[in-house]
């Protein structure tokens, strides 16, 4: 057992990793990241729903045993910075953990407080909050930190649609997607160059040599690259989820009319994976339409592939029509936020980063500094994540059990502030606007 200086292990089972898959005993340990702002509200929230459903669903037999892991303000104040190196061992050696949301720092001041998210030129005191206990000096992004120090290579982003949330799309209801969004590479991998320096300069002077093109002077540059393992392995938890989950299709998103070698080859690669690795559990949309007489044989998975511009149409017009989705970094990133947005917003949505042993769960939105520690959010997308992370453990009847009860607190009108002013602004005269703690109880109610 590592020999933490701060993490401290309940008694419990660890988590093992069998053939890619988890194994997990009846009382696992499971990480914790109780994340900065509102995390103070919506982690207490979803464990008490999560303890709820596992009680409910097992009679006692199973119970998760939390380990609280230290990120971001807890990090702060425990080893002097956000992103311990602790932090990273802890959640590998535990293989599972789920956090809420942290920090970032986005201006150009020097210090940012983790309590009210203020930033400015000089530590000690926050000038906002008061508080002398949270401010720290500028740091990169720790959600980035935590998928670059796990290579937690699959962004996974399911997008449903609750009754009564209102949307703003009229095949609302139709929405049930999975969109698998790759993490590493693309235009987020870093080699990003501003116009003039020595970089900019001797690629635009590499690429006239080589290829007698011409690139302006005056240009930035980034380079994206697309690899075939970083394709087929995000492309290979895609195909997997669709499978373990009973799906109808996978779409490979791309913009491979345009750059052939990076996009066009993502979406080459990926038929070439499904075909490699599932064998005939894939059927391409050419063999349904040329040798299958466009009927789906019994228990196959459709493959196919659509560019990145007509998607964004497709799933405003014909959603019932897409189930799994693997997409590059970059429209994956845009493809998440749209898709969520046709079921309601991002309240709701869950998330979890995953790499080949660990899954990071985690609440998709910020940390709504103003809202912190009075019991007023949403804990939706976190509970969510919960619901992915106990399908992700195998335990299924209590996944099933909050997200039921979710659905008919919302029908109910037994909703957050968020929600509730949605619904009555649509003119529903039976909502009940409930606390962050007591929408947990209404699910917990319900279920
Ligand atoms: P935010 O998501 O915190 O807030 C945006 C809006 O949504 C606000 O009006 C907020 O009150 C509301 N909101 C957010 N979560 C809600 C919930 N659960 N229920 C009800 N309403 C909710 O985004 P922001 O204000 O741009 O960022 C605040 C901080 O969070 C920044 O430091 C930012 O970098 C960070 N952030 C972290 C993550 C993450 O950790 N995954 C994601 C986004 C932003």
């Amino acid at each position: 057992m590592p020999d933490f200086q701060h993490v401290q292990l309940p008694e419990g089972d660890l988590v093992k990793i069998e053939d890619g898959q988890p194994v997990v005993g009846d009382h696992p340990i499971i990480g914790s990241l109780r994340g900065d702002g509102i995390g103070l509200d919506i982690t207490p929230a979803m464990q008490r729903v999560v303890k709820a459903a596992v009680d409910k669903a097992y009679g006692g037999k199973r119970e998760i045993q939390w380990c609280p892991i230290y990120v971001g303000l807890d990090g702060l104040q425990k080893y002097g910075e956000v992103l311990p190196q602790e932090a990273v061992d802890a959640i590998q050696y535990l293989k599972i953990a789920i956090k809420g949301p942290f920090t970032t720092p986005i201006g150009e001041e020097t210090h940012v407080c983790l309590h009210c998210a203020h930033q400015q030129y000089h530590d000690g005191k926050c000038d906002k909050c008061g508080k002398d206990d949270g401010v720290a000096p500028r740091f990169r992004s720790i959600n980035v930190g935590l998928r670059q120090a796990m290579d937690l290579y699959a962004c996974v982003r399911p997008v449903m649609y609750f009754e009564g949330v209102p949307a703003p799309n009229k095949y609302a209801d139709q929405v049930n997607f999975v969109i698998f969004r790759e993490n590493t590479e693309d235009v987020y991998a870093g080699h990003d160059f501003e116009r003039g320096t020595d970089m900019a300069k001797a690629v635009i002077e590499l690429v006239k040599d080589k290829t007698g093109r011409q690139i302006r002077e005056d240009s930035g540059i980034g380079i994206k690259p697309i690899s075939v393992t970083g394709t087929k392995r995000l492309v290979k938890k895609a195909c997997l989820w669709a499978i373990a989950n009973n799906l109808p299709s996978v779409t490979l998103v791309h913009k491979g009319n345009i750059m052939k070698f990076t996009e066009g080859s993502f979406a080459k690669w990926g038929y070439e994976l499904a075909a490699e690795e599932f064998g005939d559990k894939f059927v391409t949309e050419k063999a349904l339409w040329d040798e299958l007489d466009g009927k789906m044989p019994e228990g196959k998975i459709l493959i196919k592939d659509r560019i990145a511009d007509s998607i964004f149409q497709q799933i405003q017009t014909r959603p019932g029509e897409y189930s799994v989705f693997a997409l590059p970094n970059l429209n994956g990133d845009y493809l998440s936020d749209a898709a969520i947005a046709l079921v309601g917003g991002l309240g709701l949505g869950p998330g979890a980063n995953i790499g080949t042993e660990v899954a990071l769960f985690e609440a998709t939105h910020g940390t709504a500094p103003k809202y912190t520690g009075m019991d007023k959010v949403n804990p939706g997308s976190i509970i969510l994540s919960a619901v992915m992370m106990l399908n992700h453990m195998g335990w299924q009847e209590a996944a099933e059990l909050i997200v039921g009860g979710m659905r008919k607190a919302i029908k109910d009108g037994h909703v957050t502030y968020d929600l509730a002013r949605l619904m009555k602004a649509e003119g529903r005269g039976d909502v009940t606007e409930v606390s962050c703690s007591g929408f947990g109880e209404a699910i917990v109610a319900r279920m």
